[in-house]
């Protein structure tokens, strides 16, 4: 478990600990990968315990879609953006590869979990999790965006996401810091750099990045590297203060 440094608990789940079987080794929390339904169960149960509270899991479609969770543990509605203002509640972004993004509002102490994928990216996941965090404000606070925080997650580097050149010009002709090369030389992304920069242009001034690679480490998932495998969470619990 990675802590991701904000003022609330969240933090992002590795491979270890879990009760999966390979290739799904083992704190799987995909029910859409192919892994035992009892093993997964178990694993979203550790990650619960983890948070303190039952985490309600999003359902990706690799879009900008907004859900908002009310009530704990609630199954949410596809969407790639979790909020909630609700005290106690966990939301969670499933991902193997793609950006887990994980967000906390001071002025109101909203949260929101995002699954960022290159499509979401492209599209702007990270701008819709923001725009619903500013939502959730009064008028007044909306005019001073201080007080937002962001902790990218694991997901794969820049230097290994390799994808075909006019795929990687249609993101980094809206996300100029998405263009990047493999160590090969052949066209790549840096989802996470471009995610940081765009949380810049918004004005979240404190942004932490978690460096690690989910392809180079073989304590996380990687859908790119291994094909069939499991993915990690993101979570952040409303109203639990850390700091
Ligand atoms: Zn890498």
């Amino acid at each position: 478990m990675l802590d991701a440094g904000l003022p609330v608990r969240a933090f992002f789940t590795t491979r270890a600990g879990g009760s999966s079987a390979a290739p799904y080794d083992s704190l799987n929390v995909a029910t859409h990968v192919g892994d035992s339904p009892e093993a997964v169960a178990l694993n979203r149960a550790t990650v619960s315990a983890l948070a303190g509270a039952p985490v309600s899991f999003l359902h990706a479609e690799h879009g900008i879609r907004v859900a908002e969770v009310t009530v704990p543990g609630e199954d949410p509605p596809v969407a790639d953006v979790l909020v909630t203002r609700t005290p106690g509640v966990a939301i969670g972004a499933i991902a193997a590869d793609c950006v887990p993004v994980l967000l906390h509002d001071a002025a109101t102490g909203a949260v929101a979990a995002v699954h960022a994928g290159r499509e979401g990216v492209r599209m702007g996941a990270v701008d819709a999790a923001v725009a619903a965090l500013l939502d959730l404000r009064t008028p007044a606070q909306r005019r001073d965006r201080r007080g937002m925080a962001a902790s990218i997650g694991p997901a794969i580097c820049g230097r290994c996401y390799e994808v075909p050149e006019e795929m990687r010009d249609q993101v980094a002709s809206r996300h100029p810091t998405a263009r990047s090369v493999t160590r090969a030389g052949t066209p790549a992304l840096d989802l996470p750099r471009a995610i940081e920069t765009r949380l810049g242009e918004l004005g979240v001034a404190d942004v932490l990045r978690h460096r690690a690679c989910t392809l180079e480490d073989p304590t996380l998932f990687s859908h790119r590297r291994d094909g069939v495998t499991g993915r990690h969470v993101g979570v952040i619990v409303c109203g639990v203060s850390v700091r």
